[in-house]
């Protein structure tokens, strides 16, 4: 069976390598992750990582708190570099190649992001983990996955979250919440669904990159949506 997609861009947030913690990093669900990935990828699958931070540190947050706002967002970008080293180390364990990019320079502990090398690293069948976001405050981790995934010429973004797709209302509080199985960016719109942030939403709709919201906490799910199977929800022009 071929796969739908050649070339992805994953978007996983911070939330998503916090499993069940309150807080950080936590090894077993980064190394399950990892797993999932690199069976994608051994069908063929190119795929390219924008990793958030929220499991460690939100601008927003330290705003709130009386910190200066890109202060506070520089800080959140750094905490997606932390993930983003802690994904990539997790991948060199389990024998997967990867290497991570940073739109912040670090140089002495990740590359920058270069976009033509990031494009010959997927084409060489490594994976390639996007840090530091957009490299800009006031943006999100988000709209990094859209603008990555617009560069690498993806097919598609992939929004993992904890819910499993789209719904018609919050299925933890409306229990006759149905999932929609695709809708269009304009009845996203009109229906005030939130799929990723109204910038990112933007470019991937101006874009025409389709969006696909699923589960990564359900086994085996990413590799449902690489085989185009209806999994979560597919967000289309
Ligand atoms: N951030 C930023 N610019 C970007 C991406 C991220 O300033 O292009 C900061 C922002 O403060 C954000 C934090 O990094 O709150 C972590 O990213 P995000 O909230 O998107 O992570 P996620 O919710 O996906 O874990």
């Amino acid at each position: 069976m071929p796969t739908a997609y050649k070339r992805i861009l994953l978007k996983l947030s911070g939330e998503a390598l916090m499993g069940d913690d309150a807080y950080g990093i936590n090894q077993g669900v980064v190394s399950r992750i990892v797993a999932e990935v690199a069976e994608v990828t051994r069908l063929g699958v190119e795929v390219g990582i924008v990793i958030g931070g929220g499991n460690i540190f939100r601008g927003m947050a330290g705003a709130a708190s009386g910190m200066d706002r890109a202060t506070a967002d520089y800080m959140g970008m750094m905490a997606t570099i932390m993930n983003a080293m802690a994904l990539g180390d997790a991948m060199r364990v389990a024998g997967v190649a990867a290497r991570v990019q940073s739109a912040l320079n670090v140089e002495q502990v990740v590359e920058p992001y270069i976009r033509n090398k990031a494009i010959r690293y997927l084409e060489e069948g490594k994976i390639v983990i996007f840090a530091a976001g957009t490299g800009n405050p006031f943006f999100t981790t988000d709209t990094a996955a859209a603008l990555r995934g617009t560069e690498m010429e993806a097919e598609i973004v992939l929004k993992a979250t904890k819910v499993d797709g789209i719904y018609t209302a919050d299925p933890n509080k409306d229990p006759a919440a149905t999932r929609f199985s695709k809708i269009s960016f304009d009845e996203a719109i009109s229906r005030n669904l939130q799929v990723m942030d109204a910038t990112a939403f933007a470019l991937c709709r101006d874009q025409k990159l389709p969006i696909k919201v699923f589960s990564i906490f359900k086994p085996g799910a990413l590799m449902r949506v690489v085989m185009g199977e209806d999994e979560g929800t597919l967000v289309h022009i």
